[in-house]
């Protein structure tokens, strides 16, 4: 659950640096290279920047994806910045007029088109654009989805009424507006849901596929790219569990042979990142209340607010320290269930709910594992003004 590499790191870290973010580059590294030798080589891989944009994290990625999917102006500069001359995707709901026009300026390698209005200002911001190099771009399509196929969906965001993406019954009333312009249809793009295993990615890629390849064919167009998405689920229950990226580059190698000439494309973020890093900290306080075990950390989900986010419990590693220099009994949990809570005045400042541990007293160190992404980028770090963490790169 954490590498010895971080491990060691965890328990030398001096008080003053906790809590701490850890991040194994030499880990993510080799995941990286795992996952892009398991996908066939048709299957173009990006790296959803939205789930940890740090830089070091999109360097250490570099070698091993096609190029970024960046979701806001603020990503679109920050990633561009970060890993010059590498591909970007623009996607996201709702794109500004300064954004859309930044992204024609920095020449982003494909815009994913969220709904008509979208698509007009492109076209209108693009014929006042010096040059004569036409935008490409995907129409994101939020297709309708077999009854159960996004069942065990973490977070559903297409198959049903929603913000994201184009009706597919609309996407046919785009096409007029493509003609003449500077804008270059290349495919579709569809991100339906995240926290899907392979099998069930594979059947919402093959559907995309489908439904782009019989569109094109309706309207005489040239499809020469589908974009089918991130989602590939990580576990928190299972935090040893990976997906199955050798089926799903199996199933994906069968989908690009059945249609020759069609560039695939996926954008995971948070299967490359999130089991590469550990928010680690120490106990402040221990205490039994009506019966049970609550462990006070320093810091809590204003650093780390997916287990509240996602009502989990966040998997964690307790990092014995064995000094223990006040006069009186160092208050310990022993054998028993522990719930383990942050600094915040607030009940929902819970990290992990009634978990067993055989030992865990006041001054022992908690290394919580898969905070390597959307961990600290998602929390609301300025509540109660506590300290930041500090953070570490390991390479
Ligand atoms: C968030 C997002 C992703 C990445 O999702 P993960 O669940 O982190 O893999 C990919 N594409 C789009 C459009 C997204 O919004």
């Amino acid at each position: 659950m954490i590498t010895p590499r971080a491990a060691a790191r965890a328990a030398r870290l001096p008080a003053g640096e906790l809590p701490a973010y850890l991040y194994d580059l030499a880990a993510l590294d080799e995941h990286a290279r795992e996952i892009r030798a398991a996908l066939p080589e048709r299957v173009e891989l990006y790296y959803a920047a939205k789930a940890n944009p740090a830089p070091e994290l999109l360097r250490t990625l570099a070698p091993h994806v096609t190029g970024y999917e960046v979701s806001s102006g603020g990503e679109l500069a920050h990633v561009r910045a970060a890993v010059p001359g590498l591909p970007l995707a623009f996607g996201g709901p709702g794109k500004t007029e300064e954004e859309l026009r930044a992204a024609l300026r920095l020449g982003v390698e494909r815009f994913h088109v969220e709904s008509e209005h979208e698509l007009r200002l492109l076209a209108a911001l693009a014929a006042e654009q010096p040059g004569d190099a036409p935008a490409d771009l995907l129409l994101r399509v939020n297709l309708p989805v077999g009854e159960g196929e996004l069942g065990g969906a973490a977070l559903a965001m297409g198959g049903r009424p929603g913000p994201f993406g184009l009706d597919p019954r609309r996407a046919e009333a785009c096409l007029p507006l493509l003609r003449g312009g500077r804008l270059r249809l290349r495919g579709v793009h569809a991100h339906l849901a995240s926290g899907l295993d392979a099998t069930a990615l594979l059947a919402v890629a093959g559907r995309v596929t489908g439904w782009a390849r019989a569109f094109a064919d309706r309207h005489g167009l040239a499809l020469s790219e589908v974009n089918a998405g991130g989602g590939m689920a990580v576990d928190y229950a299972r935090p040893h569990a990976r997906f199955d990226w050798t089926a799903y580059g199996k199933g994906m190698a069968d989908l690009a042979a059945a249609h020759p000439g069609l560039t695939l494309r996926i954008e995971p973020g948070r299967a490359l990142t999130a089991h590469c890093g550990w928010y680690v900290t120490e106990v402040l306080d221990l205490k039994h209340s009506h019966g049970e075990a609550f462990a006070v950390l320093r810091g809590g989900t204003h650093h780390l607010r997916t287990p509240a986010a996602k009502a989990h419990d966040q998997p964690f590693t307790v990092l014995p320290v064995d000094t223990w220099e006040r006069p009186w009994p160092r208050p310990a949990a022993l054998d028993e269930p522990v719930t383990l809570s942050g600094q915040l005045c607030t009940p929902k400042d819970t990290l992990a709910r009634r978990v067993p541990v055989a030992e865990l007293r006041v001054g022992d160190r908690v290394a919580f594992a898969m905070a390597g992404a959307y961990a600290w980028n998602i929390s609301h770090h300025d509540f109660l003004m506590h300290p930041a963490p500090s953070f570490h790169y390991l390479s």
